[in-house]
């Protein structure tokens, strides 16, 4: 018997200033893939995502819409949800930093890092971008801005508790240097490296609550909020629903995020996480950001993408599999509605949805022949490793250049003119191959194929062939748009 593995992805909670844009979904789907791959390979899965709810930044959002912060964060959640579930995303629980249970999880927490002595009284003077909600070096600020916000950063010098970070300087190189704690890709982890050997400082984890009242209260002290990063952090534990799932998926495999909260992540929240004796993740894999043709997406610029309407307009599968073909993980890319439009229309239009319907209607007429099946046995094992190896695009390139292969093979065979059997059971199996392999990148497709053909999306009938065709209504896979 196989050994099931475990295995535990997580997205970053979402800060809820504002509706799901292409840039959460992006994210978001590539966790899916994960979660759908490693289901595939018959292991057990937990995929976490959810929402950062507190906050300055909130706390100023809902006063200007004049709303009570939590019937604002309520709000957005409720779009993320809907978007999530519009993206065919599996996630096996959707965390709010506002659920009671996090709240209860994270006071508790505190106390225990102040029994401790991990965190201080003191006056802590620091720059803060709100933007951020992060902490800024002076070094950090260009023209004595924030450098992604374009606006000078709150000097704070206030009575705050203070956590003892630079305590763990030592250690975190240690095991970032030695991948124990995982960062990928290279380029990230050397950043990370040269930034804690600049020298970690102590850092603030409250503000006082007649500053910032949208937060979580401290246990040991009322005047004060907690850090809203503390408090976000701590969701990948409290997202594992129960005592049986924490002590069954903790710790991470894998944790995916964008460059601009690396560096909190591969320093505040491992030290976190040895302050108080919980096993570390075992990677963070950072992938880029991306432009909007060209352009750096913003509100002001108006070039914000919502989902959605790519969704309406092509389809779910059609945005999924263009994220995640087109822009190589791990590096930035560049969006364009005209580019996905011409993936849409040529690779899954005309060459995947055209080759499953002529197939389908060839064989639906007669019947199939066993014969030795197109080799797909290489395609399997390469796109088993490139997608271990997080090269989602290399992977989806496999599977199309096996999809050409069909192509040409039913050009030069005509099976319409010959209706040999045959090369129909080789196309058949071929096509149950690929819809298989190209499950967790397009679920809804792969499932209206596995029902056209009659198989299971299984590894097992990875290694089974279809031998008689049993075929079920054609529809239009992708219409042209
Ligand atoms: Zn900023």
């Amino acid at each position: 018997m196989v050994k099931k593995n475990k295995f535990y992805v997580t997205t970053p909670i979402y800060y809820v200033n504002s509706a799901p844009h292409i840039g959460s979904a992006y994210t978001t789907i590539a966790a899916d893939i994960l979660a759908r791959w490693n289901k595939l390979q018959g292991n057990d899965v937990f995929f976490l995502t959810g929402t950062d709810e507190h906050g300055q930044k909130i706390q100023q959002i809902a006063e200007e819409a004049g709303l009570k912060p939590k019937e604002f964060v309520d709000d957005i959640a409720k779009k993320f949800k809907e978007t999530f579930k519009l993206l065919n995303i599996s996630n096996d629980n959707f965390i709010r930093t506002t659920d009671e249970k996090h709240i209860k999880e994270v006071k508790k927490i505190l106390q225990e890092l102040y029994d401790k002595k991990l965190i201080y009284k003191g006056i802590y003077e620091a720059y803060y971008c709100v933007g951020c909600e992060q902490y800024k070096t002076k070094q950090e600020l260009i023209d004595g801005k924030c450098p992604l916000h374009k606006r000078e950063p709150q000097i704070i010098k206030e009575e705050s508790y203070i956590f003892k970070l630079s305590s763990f300087q030592d250690k975190l190189l240690k095991l970032i240097k030695s991948d124990k704690y995982l960062i990928s890709p290279q380029k990230r982890k050397n950043e990370v490296i040269s930034f804690i050997e600049e020298g970690l400082k102590d850092i603030s984890i409250s503000r006082l609550k007649s500053k910032v009242n949208w937060g979580i209260e401290l246990p040991f002290d009322k005047e004060h909020t907690c850090y809203v990063w503390i408090d976000a952090f701590w969701n990948y534990v409290t997202g594992l629903d129960t005592k049986k799932d924490f002590d069954k998926f903790w710790s991470p495999d894998i944790q995916l995020m964008a460059n601009d909260i690396l560096r909190v992540h591969a320093t505040i929240w491992p030290a976190l996480l040895l302050a108080l004796n919980y096993e570390l993740p075992k990677k963070l894999f950072v992938h880029g950001y991306f432009t909007i043709n060209g352009e750096k997406m913003s509100k002001s610029l108006g070039n914000v993408i919502s989902p959605l309407y790519l969704i309406d307009k092509y389809s779910v599968d059609t945005l999924r599999y263009y994220l995640m073909r087109k822009i190589v993980f791990g590096e930035d890319g560049d969006f364009s509605e005209e580019a996905l439009k011409e993936s849409h229309n040529n690779e899954l239009a005309n060459k995947w949805g055209n080759l499953v319907s002529r197939v389908a209607a060839l064989a639906e007429k007669c019947s199939l022949e066993e014969t030795t099946p197109l080799n797909s046995k290489i395609l399997i094992k390469k796109t088993q490793a490139l997608i271990e190896n997080l090269e989602l695009d290399k992977a989806l390139n496999e599977i199309f250049s096996f999809i050409d292969q069909l192509n040409e093979y039913i050009q030069s065979k005509k099976p319409w003119e010959t209706h040999d059997k045959k090369v129909l059971y080789q196309l058949v199996n071929g096509i149950k191959d690929a819809s298989i392999l190209l499950s967790p990148f397009m679920p809804e497709t792969s499932e209206k194929i596995a029902k056209i053909f009659n198989f299971e999306i299984s590894l097992k009938s990875l290694n089974e062939s279809i031998k008689i065709s049993k075929i079920k209504k054609v529809d239009i896979l992708f219409k042209k748009v």
